[in-house]
């Protein structure tokens, strides 16, 4: 899904391995991709075709072909992205106006409202799935400050908005019937725009068609969010919250970002100040840079952020980095183990099998003979001291690892690694094991310190796999 909701998953699954800290566990991610050839307008597969290296389909990650982006002509994109948006504008005149004439009753004002949609316009995209935590609404918080956005005559701004709520989200269908009435205010009338039926055909228009595309999520429930990198190989540009993808593909100078951390607790709060952070991005640099156009009728800022969206960003975000990451993180790692468990008739799985029972036997029986430390009071930056452990081991045959622990706490009060330092076995006589540590504090701070003893096999996967733990 996405490196954040990586660390959310940890976090959801940590109470099942007992001992350990979430960022210790085992549980991994991989952020969705787009599959190129699906996603990517034809008029700009055929520009990369023009441009880039001939190997660039099978070599699709490889930042460095995507850069040769730079290289073409601001005219050739901006009118890429014309060619694009007219399409879109001819896809909804068609595809819309029998429905609304039927749906809409007056003629008159359906037929503006169809001459009102201008591909000379700023057009912004939001579709999506209407589930609340998308809010939608955000954009809505202050129509009096929307309304003279978008009705500068000098910088026309458009917003399209569309996308369905589940059949059971009555939340969901209520944004759609707010945003819908809005759209029908003289004062919104063909400035902000919903469409019926988004599907997948709509879906490519939009993220082809469209200069921007927004996205307001409630952090941090994105898991990942895929159409904004749709958007990225055609040349359009994201606004949105750093969550989801986004906090991991937002590049300075290629996009919009709203931070991640929260500001309130209250979520009434938090989206005023996410609106407003909106509208002021909007009013202050999207829109002046828009419209900040040459004697060619387009701007050079806004084609350099394209271009920088391009050659930094897309690369990253397609379905063949996703399945690299799969094979690579996972699938590849998982068939190695699975011959070597496998291989002379299962002998490193019985092997290990033989191992774990012996030890989940005599476990409760391990005993601490004694233990010393040269630490008086408190640690002291910079100065080592040592702990010492002797380990009964009750007839295991050197299967205990020993570690010294440091915690501290995270902005929300949890307790978090600081550093994990393993013990040396120094001497080992019959079942009599002694564990040194040697601890140079370095940084200076209140930090909770234990030590953690835990069965040791380098035949292990991870830790996880035989989750013995005890605090000493
Ligand atoms: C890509 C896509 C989505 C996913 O959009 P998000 O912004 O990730 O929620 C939803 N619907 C359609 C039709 C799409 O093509």
């Amino acid at each position: 899904m996405s490196k954040l909701h990586g660390w959310v998953s940890q976090k959801m699954f940590a109470p099942i391995w007992g001992g350990y800290y979430p960022e210790e566990n085992h549980v991994g991610y991989v952020t969705n991709g787009v599959h190129f050839p699906s996603w990517a307008a034809t008029e700009w597969r055929q520009l990369y075709a023009r441009h880039f290296d001939k190997k660039f389909m099978s070599d699709q990650s490889n930042e460095s072909i995507w850069h040769a982006i730079y290289n073409v002509d601001d005219e050739e994109i901006w009118n890429t992205r014309m060619a694009l948006k007219k399409k879109l504008v001819d896809y909804i005149r068609d595809k819309f106006r029998e429905t609304w004439l039927k749906n809409q009753g007056d003629p008159s004002r359906v037929v503006s409202l169809l001459q009102k949609i201008n591909p000379n316009a700023l057009m912004i995209g939001f579709c999506r799935r209407f589930a609340t935590y998308k809010r939608a609404h955000l954009l809505f918080t202050d129509l009096d400050r929307l309304s003279k956005i978008v009705n500068n005559p000098d910088c026309p701004v458009q917003f399209i908005f569309s996308g369905k709520a589940h059949p059971a989200d009555g939340a969901g269908q209520g944004l759609i019937k707010r945003i819908f009435e809005i759209s029908q205010r003289p004062e919104f009338l063909g400035k902000i725009i919903f469409l019926e039926d988004y599907d997948f055909r709509l879906a490519r228009r939009l993220v082809s068609g469209v200069d921007i595309w927004m996205n307001t999520p409630t952090r941090p429930l994105e898991a990942s969010g895929t159409s904004g990198e749709k958007a990225e190989m055609n040349g359009v540009v994201n606004l949105s919250v750093l969550d989801g993808w986004w906090l991991e593909g937002y590049r300075e100078g290629a996009g919009w970002a709203l931070t991640e951390k929260r500001t309130y607790q209250n979520q009434g709060y938090q989206d005023q100040l996410d609106a407003a952070t909106i509208y002021g991005l909007l009013e202050n640099e999207i829109i002046p840079l828009y419209y900040n156009k040459n004697e060619k009728g387009y701007s050079e800022g806004w084609i350099k952020v394209i271009k920088n969206s391009i050659a930094t960003i897309a690369p990253h975000y397609t379905m063949k980095r996703q399945l690299d990451d799969y094979y690579s993180k996972f699938y590849c790692r998982l068939a190695e183990r699975s011959e070597k468990l496998h291989a002379n008739d299962c002998q490193l799985a019985k092997e290990i099998a033989i191992w774990k029972e012996t030890v989940a036997e005599r476990w409760d029986a391990i005993k601490v003979v004694s233990k010393e430390s040269t630490l008086e009071e408190a640690a002291e930056t910079g100065v080592e001291f040592e702990v010492k452990f002797v380990i009964d081991e009750v007839g295991l045959d050197d299967a205990i690892g020993l570690e010294f622990v440091t915690l501290t706490t995270d902005e929300k009060g949890e307790d978090r690694i600081a550093k994990v330092i393993p013990f040396k076995m120094v001497n080992r006589e019959g079942n009599i094991y002694t564990f040194v540590c040697n601890i140079t504090p370095d940084k200076a701070g209140t930090f909770k310190a234990g030590v953690r003893m835990y069965p040791k096999n380098d035949k292990l996967p991870h830790r996880q796999d035989f989750c013995y733990v005890r605090w000493l």
